[in-house]
């Protein structure tokens, strides 16, 4: 409760409730173009994402011009040129990898957006109907990041991570129906068409008496994540590679049957990823309507060692930043010689799950050390990890060395 003069008191809750009131105005008065007055340039959206991510330029890259363009599209609406042409959307489809950064980008993405954001999962939707969630349950999630602001979350932002897990289940000899794959990518169809959708203000499963949010789905963006596991086998078909072996030939040369010649499997892997079209979705199990609405095809590629070893380092939540700052803490110093990096990055490669295994391998490295720190006289000690310490993890005294002199 707030106290205001004689005896009157408002709790809270009202306060919340008055705040979103006053900021729903003030976003309704200020129009789009005023909103997004300085809109950021598809260069200044990948420095921002370089902060945090590593790599993937072309993803980075695709993903600056589709938001740079979405800002554009809706002053474009507000200004006297709507009638004369019409701008189109381009949303978007990564593919890549697990643990390649899909999902981080979109997030980081979000940081800087001046439209309002949701992330949904494409996995726990089923067609209406059935046990599971509509695909209206997106576009709330959009209403409540924009406080149940209607106007504003129409201009908004969907990512929807695992599409590639909604394909059709093709060869199903089942009787029953699909209602997890084509059902869920008619009704995201509809919805990435640009159609006035029901949405169940309380979320769930709809039902006939309910009061619904009438939205209209035409100026969202949409991007969409997935990793697409066997992709990469339905290109090389199509391009009529066989898997020649490796190594000997050099890189990028093609015999006289067009095909082309890989140093490592991984390079091979990497030149496939880049080579994905949308008749290889199409053949995936995703129809071609939705491929269609899907017109910028992303492919994320998978992380090298260099690149963990530079995702332990660099961006600005970086493991190895977490942990020294939480040793400095203890008033201890942090550090890892550049051959445990490596270590870290390779038993992390060993693991396939990109780069989400790194944090997986550093805590199984950090876990003992942070239990036995507390308890030591850290004041001014200095710690090294080592590559050896990867490999058999040893104890705190063995990993500190001897303060250098000072003068
Ligand atoms: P997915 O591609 O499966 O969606 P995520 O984006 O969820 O993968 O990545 C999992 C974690 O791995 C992230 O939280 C991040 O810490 C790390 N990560 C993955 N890719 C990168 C990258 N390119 N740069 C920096 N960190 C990354």
């Amino acid at each position: 409760m707030v106290e205001g003069p004689g005896e009157v008191y408002v709790c809270n809750n009202c306060v919340e409730l008055c705040q979103n009131i006053f900021k729903q105005e003030r976003r309704r008065v200020s129009s789009i173009s005023a909103q997004l007055s300085e809109i950021p340039s598809p260069r200044e959206i990948v420095e921002f994402m370089n902060q945090y991510v590593i790599g993937q330029q072309v993803a980075k890259r695709s993903l600056g011009v589709a938001v740079h363009n979405h800002y554009k599209r809706l002053m474009h609406h507000e200004s006297e040129n709507a009638d004369n042409i019409e701008l189109d959307k381009s949303n978007i489809l990564l593919i890549g990898p697990t643990g390649s950064g899909k999902t981080l980008l979109a997030k980081t993405m979000a940081r800087m957006l001046k439209v309002p954001f949701a992330i949904g999962d494409a996995t726990t939707l089923t067609e209406a109907g059935y046990v599971g969630e509509d695909v209206e349950n997106l576009l709330l999630k959009l209403l409540q990041a924009a406080d149940f602001d209607v106007e504003a979350a129409q201009r908004g932002i969907i990512y929807i991570d695992e599409i590639d897990k909604i394909g059709k289940t093709s060869g199903n000899v089942s009787i029953t129906r699909d209602v997890s794959g084509e059902g869920v990518q008619q009704s995201l169809l509809k919805m990435l068409e640009g159609t006035i959708s029901n949405v169940p203000p309380q979320g769930g499963r709809k039902h006939p008496e309910q009061q619904y949010i009438q939205f209209d789905t035409t100026n969202i963006l949409f991007i969409c994540g997935g990793s697409f596991v066997g992709l990469t086998d339905i290109v090389r078909r199509r391009l009529g590679q066989t898997r020649i072996g490796f190594g000997g030939v050099a890189t990028d040369a093609s015999d006289t049957k067009g095909r082309q010649h890989f140093a490592t499997e991984d390079l091979e892997t990497e030149w496939l990823q880049s080579q994905i079209s949308n008749v290889d979705v199409v053949e995936y199990g995703v129809i071609p309507e939705l491929v269609g609405r899907l017109p910028v095809i992303t492919p994320l590629m998978p992380l090298t060692h260099d690149a963990l070893v530079q995702i332990l380092t660099e961006p600005k939540n970086a493991l190895v930043k977490q942990f020294q700052y939480l040793f400095s803490l203890e008033g201890a110093e942090l550090s890892f010689t550049e051959d445990a990096l490596l270590a870290i990055a390779e038993k992390a490669g060993k693991r396939a799950t990109g780069a989400r295994a790194l944090r997986a391998v550093m805590e199984d490295t950090m876990l003992d050390l942070m239990y036995h720190l507390p308890d030591k006289d850290n004041e001014g000690a200095q710690y090294v990890i080592d590559a050896a310490h990867i490999e058999h993890p040893r104890n705190l005294e063995d990993l500190r060395i001897a303060k250098a002199h000072t003068a």
